[in-house]
Parts: C-alpha cells; structure tokens; sequence
C-alpha cells in the first residue's frame, strides 16, 4: 500500500478541493477587476476567501492579500526592509534565508539566533539582540525540517511590551490550520503561508499585512489586491482556501491528536534502533518527525523505502549531483555522519493507521537491509 509521508514538501488535493476548483474554473470565468456582473461575481469569491482566512488567523478581511506562494511573500516582506536591521533564526525556510543572505550583501544588517538543540530560540537572546532601531523581527512558527515549534505569543510580547518598533513577521507555512493563529494576541505584523500544504493547490498563497502596512509590490502593473501584488487574480484557486478552511479549521485539535498518536508510535519503533536517534523536539509539531540513523545514508534508506512505496525525504537536499547538508541539521548541532542518515517523515490529517503499519514495515526491510550489509 501507498504511504506518502512528504507532507511538508506538498500534500495531496482533497477531492472537495479539486471539485470546486473545477466547479470556479467552469461558473467564474470573469475577471474580478471588472466592473460588470461576471467581475462581481468573481470578486465575490475572492471575499469569502480573504473572510475564511482572515477568521482562521484573527485578522480582518482587508489584511488578506493573496500572491503566488509563501516564497514570494517571504520574498515581498523582507525586500522592505533592505538596509535597516533584521533579526531573524540560523533555520528559516530558503526562502526567508537566502533572501535575507542577499540583502545582507548589500549592507542590510541581519542578526542569526541560533536555536538549541531541540531547535527553538532562546527568548533571552531574543530579548539582548533588540535595540530601538531593530526594523523586522522574522522567526518561523514551525520549522520545516525538524518540527520545533516557537512561541509566537511570546515573541510578540516582547516585542510590544519592550516597546520596540520592530515589526514581527512570522513564516506559518508549517502551521496554518495545523496549529492556531491570532495574530492580534501574537502581536504579529506580516504572516505568510500557501495552500499546497493543507491540501490545496500549488501556486496560491496569502500574506497576513497588519492594517495601516504598505510592503511595496514585487510586481509593477495592475492595482489587484489593493496595489501590493499586480495580476489578474487567479478565482479558482483563491477561491478554493475558503473550501480547505471550512474543512480544516473545525478539525484542527482532532487532527493534531490522531496525528501525535501516528508520531509517537514512529518514534517508540524507532527507539528500539540504537542507532536511531530523534532530531530536535519529539514534542514539537506532531506532523513532523526527522530522525537520524548514524552512519546510514539517507537517499539508500529512501530508495529502500520506495521500494515499498513509502515516500518519505531526506534531511539533506539534493541539488543536482550535490548533497547538501540541512543548515537546520547542523545549527541544532549534528555530528556529519547523523547529518547524512537524516530522514524526514510528514504526516497529514489524511494519515491512517495502515499507513503508518505500512511504513513501519517498510523501514524493518530498509533497516534490516543495512544490517545485513554490516551497516550495523
Ligand atoms: N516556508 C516554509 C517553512 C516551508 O516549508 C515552505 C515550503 O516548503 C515555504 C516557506 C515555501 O512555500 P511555497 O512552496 O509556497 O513557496
């Protein structure tokens, strides 16, 4: 049987997603910068996307602005603040490091918290990095790789009651409708996030902007989405996170708890490996579970899993020929030959106890493979 366990790199589209999208794509065809009947109508599903997320997270209706996916966002909220100081994490998602890398290139000033080893920041250290002139504070809310889950509730207090002018910008790719969101209680400025990940389609995002904000446009052309993303909106897919939050949402803590249940039987197989050893925190989020088994290579074990169809990936990214080692991995402090047998498994809401039996036995002839070649 199938067990897809790459949740974190995509998930697959709920059937009732696919259905609506289908059905938009059919009944609204008009374009919602149109001022007739088919462009209202249009606008009109696009409302009751930003009303739906902008209820999931807290915010109002008007601070919802959709875009092409989170790197795009991530992209358009730090491009904004090229030259004023930043202080971010050592494990942020490519998209908010190698943006930042580039602007520190060109004089921005970038402070790295690094995490411990279970992968979450130090408040204190948070705290003895801010000064009145910090302009953006960016720190993930759930990491990608490892699952280490940071306080958002508690970066933001510090921040306001310090009194500093920071604005809080807060990457919920791994956390929308996973875990809650308030980003009046959070404190929180820009929040960005995509629908790929909560079984919608890919290429459809949103970013959170706190009212009064104005990030300038990545893109120069028509004044969709109140000027801050030019582009004829695409209705179908804007239109399907309306269908993804009605489904999520009222399931959420359900979810989390059928999901932790999943995790923590991966966890107590893999305990019975010596070799095995749980990276950052087992209680981070339950839909992410990285592990490390020492002086196995990761893509081997992979290619086994798949030989069952288990789908799973490795902590370190293939590029091109290259393997390159996880800057998550390595900031929370493992050693090369841990760095290099790293898989990650992501579960879904849409996980099931045969799957997890399944990937189970799926490592047991992955695993007993390797001890068979005097791997251990
Ligand atoms: N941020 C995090 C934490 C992610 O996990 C991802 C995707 O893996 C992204 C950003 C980028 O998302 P998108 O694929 O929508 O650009």
């Amino acid at each position: 049987m199938e067990c897809y366990l790459d949740n974190c790199a995509t998930t697959k589209v709920y059937p009732e997603v696919a259905d609506e999208i289908y059905r938009l794509l059919n009944e609204e065809y008009g374009n919602p910068s149109s001022l007739h009947k088919r462009g209202r109508m249009a606008d009109e599903v696009i409302l009751k996307s930003r009303s739906a997320i902008a209820q999931v997270i807290g915010a109002s209706r008007e601070e919802i602005f959709f875009n092409s996916c989170a790197s795009e966002g991530n992209n358009q909220i730090l491009k904004n603040f090229r030259g004023k100081k930043i202080i971010t994490t050592e494990i942020e998602h490519p998209s908010v490091r190698n943006t930042l890398r580039k602007l520190e290139a060109e004089g921005t000033e970038v402070i790295y918290l690094k995490p411990d080893g279970s992968g979450r920041i130090n408040l204190d250290e948070l705290e003895s990095a801010l000064t009145k002139d910090t302009a953006l504070v960016s720190i993930m809310h759930v990491n990608n790789e490892i699952g280490s889950v940071n306080d958002l509730e508690k970066i933001g207090k510090i921040i306001k009651e310090g009194g500093y002018r920071a604005r809080f910008h807060a990457d919920c790719v791994q956390s929308f409708l996973k875990f809650p969101i308030d980003v009046r209680k959070f404190n929180l400025d820009f929040i960005t996030a995509s629908a790929h990940k909560v079984h919608g389609p890919k290429g459809i995002g949103f970013i959170y902007i706190r009212k009064g904000l104005k990030p300038e446009s990545l893109i120069s052309g028509g004044g969709q989405e109140m000027g801050l993303r030019a582009g004829t909106h695409n209705v179908p897919y804007i239109g399907s996170f309306k269908k993804i939050c009605e489904i999520l949402e009222p399931k959420m803590e359900e979810n989390m708890e059928r999901v932790r249940a999943y995790k923590n039987e991966m966890i107590s197989y893999f305990k019975t490996k010596k070799y095995a050893r749980i990276n950052g925190d087992e209680n981070g989020s339950p839909y992410i579970l990285n592990v490390s088994f020492t002086g196995l290579r990761a893509e081997i074990l992979l290619r086994l899993l798949e030989e069952k169809e288990v789908y799973v990936s490795t902590g370190s990214a293939c590029s091109e020929k290259n393997m390159k080692d996880s800057h998550v991995l390595s900031a929370i402090g493992l050693k090369d030959n841990e760095l290099k047998g790293s898989i990650r498994m992501c579960f879904s809401d849409t996980t099931t106890e045969e799957e997890i039996k399944a990937a189970k036995e799926a490592f047991e002839y992955a695993l007993g493979f390797a001890e068979r070649i005097g791997k251990h």
